[in-house]
């Protein structure tokens, strides 16, 4: 493959081993996601630290390996400050006989989002983070990908509020209810995914105006026990909605909802009183007036209503940020959504990924320069 010098090194907690380039030392484990383990290291060719995600056997089966290429692929077409970043892609194997593991090397980032929701955050911070998943989803938007699984466990922060997302979502060909291992998250999901209508790029306001409402609340918003539940629970806290989105549903979906009572619908000042937001700062009540303005426009039920991303990026509550280059790039490239859709067995996998992570080194074999 290259003339890297491999080791083996024993992470504690990993169940695994990791085999990287000696460039790469002081491995330690730090998440355990559905592909592999991830560790962070120095890379002592740049000085900085890097994330090494492992992905053992991609190829073993079609979702694995759908889900192992997709994200390769997309790491390397997006590029983008708020969506992680490939900076090097080997396998220890030489050849395609020997070829189980891949090993993806990204930034590294201090915790994921999960780990923010409940701490004591500021105005500022708290519309930085929500400003930088905009940034991002916008962005992935103009490449032609909705995320459609967007959740604060792949969203992912450094001490000074830097944000990337770290994952691209769901592939289209991909129903909401996937088989194992991957578990799509309820709590984030738009009504119109939830009632079977069609949907489009909104269905990601709406889970980042969850994640923004979760970064306040201190708690989920809307923690559904199943699919039929998430539906109640939403309009159990923002009311039955009106007819003219009613009666765009499936007749069988509409008579279901007309059977149910009718929840009257409170007032954001009710759902999201003062206390919840940040206070003590200068202009902490009109930021909270802000703050809750866009919250309660992010989570309108009905598609047609909801702000679409420019407009969020255009809202009070996140414009000071505003940057050019950040919430207004396109990405250059469209996705081939064509990849998702092949179907191949473990076999020809393996050779695929094989074939992009060879290439890979033959375009960068030291990989490519931390930013
Ligand atoms: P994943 O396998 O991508 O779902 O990642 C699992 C977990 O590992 C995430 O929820 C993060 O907590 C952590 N993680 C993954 N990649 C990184 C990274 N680049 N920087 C920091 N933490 C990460």
């Amino acid at each position: 493959m290259s003339d890297t010098e491999f080791y083996s090194t024993t992470v504690p907690r990993a169940d695994t081993d990791f085999t990287v380039p000696k460039r790469y030392s002081e491995l330690k484990m730090i998440g355990r996601g559905a592909q592999g383990i991830v560790c962070s290291a120095l890379d002592t060719q740049y000085g900085v630290k890097v994330a090494i995600k492992k992905f053992m056997k991609p190829f073993q089966t079609q979702i694995h390996a759908k889900r192992a290429f997709r994200e390769i692929k997309l790491m390397q077409l997006l590029r983008h400050r708020n969506i992680i970043s490939l900076l090097n892609l080997f396998t220890p194997s030489e050849s395609i006989d020997g070829f189980t593991d891949m090993y993806v090397v990204m930034d590294l980032m201090d915790a994921n989002l999960c780990r923010v929701v409940n701490t004591q955050l500021d105005h500022e911070r708290v519309s930085y983070l929500l400003y930088q998943v905009l940034c991002a989803i916008r962005y992935m938007h103009s490449a032609g990908i909705i995320h459609r699984d967007l959740k604060p466990s792949n969203i992912v922060v450094k001490e000074d509020c830097s944000l990337k997302i770290l994952d691209f979502g769901l592939a289209r060909n991909v129903g909401n209810f996937m088989m194992t291992p991957y578990v799509v998250t309820r709590y984030y999901r738009a009504p119109e995914v939830i009632l079977g209508m069609p949907y489009d790029e909104k269905v990601d306001v709406w889970a980042s105006g969850c994640i923004f409402a979760e970064l306040i609340k201190g708690e989920v918003f809307f923690p559904g026990s199943d699919h039929i539940d998430q539906w109640h629970q939403i309009t159990s806290v923002l009311g039955t909605p009106d007819d003219t989105f009613i009666d765009r549903l499936m007749d069988t979906v509409k008579t279901y909802i007309r059977s149910k009572p009718r929840v009257h619908r409170p007032t954001w000042e009710e759902l999201v009183p003062d206390h919840l937001f940040p206070s003590g700062g200068p202009n902490d009540a009109q930021r909270t007036r802000e703050g809750r303005d866009l919250m309660s426009r992010m989570l309108e039920i009905d598609p047609l209503k909801r702000l679409t991303i420019d407009q969020c990026l255009q809202h009070p509550y996140v414009r000071c940020w505003y940057r050019q280059e950040e919430a207004s790039v396109n990405c250059p490239e469209t996705y081939n959504h064509g990849i998702d859709e092949v179907e191949l067995n473990p076999e020809q996998w393996k050779e695929l990924i094989f074939s992009e992570v060879t290439e890979f080194q033959q375009k960068f074999p030291t990989g490519h320069t931390p930013v």
